[in-house]
């Protein structure tokens, strides 16, 4: 039975079906409806009359978040099962995931009760003597939301969560792949408290969805996270409104010899390879310093080698099929064409017939190589040697991408060097470029993006700013 959604203030279906199947096994997963650009039009509307209307009070938002995020952690075990059946991320991923859109539910309520406007010292001008000036903070308007496929919770309550504290009502497009998440967090949402009006979850092509809600004149900001391709492009189609990036990235991570090189190897097991490296921070080109390059390799071959490849749904698996067979037949192609242009593999390298790319470890591949130059998403880190750290923070920048950067090192000077170096939106030290805590600034440069998402900043591009002048 095809699944109903949330669009327009009510539970509605459409006559056109998309089948969900897994990734994995090609299993049927869920019929779910595919709507048109006069669905969006319709939800874009109501969510206008919500918002004129008869707003809700900032205290009532902050309790149905916090309610929600009560709600989610309740409800873990099934709505993992579903992330993890709908995208093939390990199960054990997938309950991690929840968890962290629990956390950004409760820091988008922790700022909707905190974020305010600004007193202006007006008398700081003599015309402004006898005045009072302050900035208030208003919602923007209608958010359109587009979301990708492989954190299709997460990156949905990063949307959803800080426009609801904001006082924006949301149209989300969900991954075409991926509806499932997105209607487990509309429903939550709705069961504690949230008029159906604030948020619609409409499934369907990205060129008919998308376009609609760059389109539409009462969309006033765009939220997108996806591929540079799609994210530029309605960046340049909507240049009345504001449009927040969050894109791709080929992480890099530079590991000195007084680093602690086997944390580093321990770490990048999980960094490279969670979600069979379909994370946009996915560790992918790591740069070690020649003395300890061969025994690092070593410790980080033996980590990939315990990763458990396999079913999604099994307890024990690591690693499972990539979103499409096609995606796995592209890093492949990669990792081959790497190989033939004199990398070595240390690891890795096969395919399955599931759709698998198994773990792979490449060396020395040439920075213009696909798996250097461009971002992998796939199973796939690449380990190259330096010798000078200055070379080593030149080739980390030599990137189009600047999401984040990572360096291992016990030497300050060089930690600091590497923080004012690396031209990326974040810079970790003793940590993989990976890490990520839902409360921190998030974002980056160049075809990384142009905005940072967390709670507490995602807020600000949510709102604007209104002065007000008291004379008196
Ligand atoms: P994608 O192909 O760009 O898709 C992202 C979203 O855009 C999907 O909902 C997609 O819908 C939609 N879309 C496709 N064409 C569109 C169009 N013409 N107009 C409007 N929307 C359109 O990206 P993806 O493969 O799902 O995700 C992978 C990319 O996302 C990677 O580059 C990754 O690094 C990046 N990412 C970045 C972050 C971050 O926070 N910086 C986080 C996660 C992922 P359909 O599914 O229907 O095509």
């Amino acid at each position: 039975m095809t699944l109903q959604f949330p669009v327009a203030g009510t539970w509605t279906t459409s006559d056109q079906v998309r089948e969900i199947r897994s990734p994995f096994d090609d299993s049927l997963i869920a019929e779910v409806p595919v709507f048109t650009a006069a669905d969006v039009d319709r939800a874009v509307a109501v969510a206008k009359q919500a918002l004129h209307g008869n707003p809700l009070p900032t205290h009532e938002r902050a309790a149905i978040l916090d309610r929600a995020a009560i709600l989610l952690s309740e409800r873990v075990e099934s709505i993992a099962a579903d992330l993890s059946r709908e995208a093939a991320k390990p199960i054990k991923q997938a309950r991690v995931e929840v968890q962290r859109a629990v956390s950004t539910l409760q820091f988008s309520a922790a700022e909707a009760r905190t974020f305010a406007g600004e007193l202006l010292p007006m008398d700081a001008a003599a015309a402004g003597m006898d005045h009072l000036g302050f900035v208030l903070r208003v919602p923007i308007g209608v958010v359109g939301a587009i979301s990708p496929f492989n954190f299709p919770l997460n990156l949905v309550a990063h949307k959803v969560g800080p426009a609801i504290a904001a006082g924006c009502p949301v149209v989300n497009k969900p991954a075409s792949q991926t509806p499932l998440s997105a209607l487990n967090l509309a429903q939550v949402l709705f069961e504690a408290g949230l008029p159906m009006e604030m948020l619609s979850v409409v499934p369907g092509p990205g060129s008919v969805i998308g376009d609609a809600l760059v389109g539409n004149p009462d969309v006033a900001l765009i939220s997108f996270t996806g591929s540079p391709e799609v994210g530029w492009a309605i960046r340049s189609a909507a240049p009345r409104k504001r449009v927040g990036l969050e894109l791709g990235n080929n992480s890099p991570l530079i590991i000195c010899a007084d680093g602690d090189w086997k944390a580093a190897a321990a770490a990048v097991k999980v960094a490279g390879f969670s979600h069979a490296g379909q994370s946009c921070i996915s560790t992918q080109r790591i740069l070690v310093e020649e003395p300890i390059k061969e025994e690092f390799i070593a410790e980080l071959v033996k980590h990939v080698g315990s990763r458990v490849v396999g079913d999604p749904a099994d307890d024990a698996t690591d690693v499972s099929a990539l979103i499409q067979r096609s995606e796995a037949e592209r890093v492949g192609s990669w990792i081959d064409a790497a190989v033939a242009n004199g990398a070595k593999l240390a690891a890795g390298g096969d395919r399955t017939p599931e759709g698998h790319v198994m773990p792979t470890v490449l060396v020395e591949a040439d920075p213009r190589d696909d798996v250097c130059a461009n971002e992998v998403f796939g199973p796939v880190v690449v380990v190259r040697g330096f010798t000078d750290v200055d070379a080593a923070l030149s080739e980390a920048n030599d990137t189009r991408y600047g999401l984040q950067a990572a360096i291992f090192t016990s030497d300050i000077n060089v930690a600091l060097r590497a923080a004012r170096t690396l031209d990326f939106g974040g810079v970790l030290v003793n940590e993989v470029p990976t890490w990520r805590a839902d409360h921190m600034p998030y974002g980056g440069l160049r075809d990384s993006g142009n905005t940072r998402e967390g709670p507490g900043w995602a807020i600000r591009e949510l709102t604007e700013e209104r002065l007000v002048i008291i004379k008196g």
